[in-house]
């Protein structure tokens, strides 16, 4: 069967750690829809010039610029035996375009990594990212040895614009009004597992395995 998860949950609950992660495990490509946006806003593109001004205030980009970009995204072959989903969907509305696309040959499954709005501006506001490579940092839990470089290529450790602790609020408001009822949606199809996600990533990763059986 093919396999498709969604990581849903808070920014900062560690769905890209968590998803690089399990990607790497499983061998099924990752598909970050913020990553995604954030590579349309250095390069420029449409997307991104439309999408800069949402993504730096903590808004949601509208559905239907992300929509028809993860499905133009989903149609490379590349996804063919399953995908792992990290930020996408976030609304109701995405959540019914992915079930257009799920059929009976897709074991979908949905996990809710949880954790509270304290830890989360805590995590979010010590987090440093390579501009090279994309390596996350902690400057307190996972520091990188010489600071504010990347102990795995060098570059520069940066500051995402919507890290700042005001931006971090927004997104955590925006993230209970229009991505939270996610939850419900899918604990309703009875594919839903409940995680905690202010742990390890060891503990995580198992507890998610126990639940997918891949
Ligand atoms: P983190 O990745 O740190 O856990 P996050 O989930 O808030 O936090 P991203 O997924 O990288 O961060 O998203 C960053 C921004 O990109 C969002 O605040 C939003 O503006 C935009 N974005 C990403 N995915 C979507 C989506 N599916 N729908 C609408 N906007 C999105
Ligand atoms: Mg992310």
């Amino acid at each position: 069967m093919k396999k498709v998860l969604i990581l849903l949950g808070p920014p900062g609950a560690g769905k890209g750690t968590v998803g690089n992660a399990l990607a790497d495990e499983w061998e099924l490509p990752l598909i970050s829809s913020g990553d995604i946006l954030r590579e349309n806003l250095k390069k420029k593109t449409e997307i991104g010039n439309k999408a800069k001004q949402y993504i730096e205030s903590g808004e949601l980009v509208p559905d239907e610029i992300v929509i028809e970009m993860i499905e133009q995204e989903l149609k490379k072959t590349i996804y063919i035996n399953g995908f792992i989903l990290d930020g996408f969907p976030r609304t109701v509305n995405q959540a019914k375009m992915l079930d257009r696309i799920v059929d009976n040959s897709t074991d979908l499954k949905v996990i809710y990594l949880k954790a509270d709005d304290d830890f989360l501006v805590n995590r979010l506001s010590n987090r440093r990212i390579c501009e090279k490579c994309g390596k996350i940092y902690h400057l307190i839990n996972i520091p990188p040895i010489k600071e504010g470089i990347c102990d795995i290529c060098g570059g520069k450790l940066m500051q995402r614009v919507d890290d700042r602790e005001d931006v971090v609020r927004r997104r955590l408001t925006v993230y209970k009004e229009q991505t939270a009822p996610l939850i419900e949606y899918y604990r309703n199809q009875g594919i839903l597992s409940i995680i905690n996600g202010e742990g390890n990533l060891r503990d995580t990763l198992s507890e998610i395995k126990k639940f997918t059986k891949w």
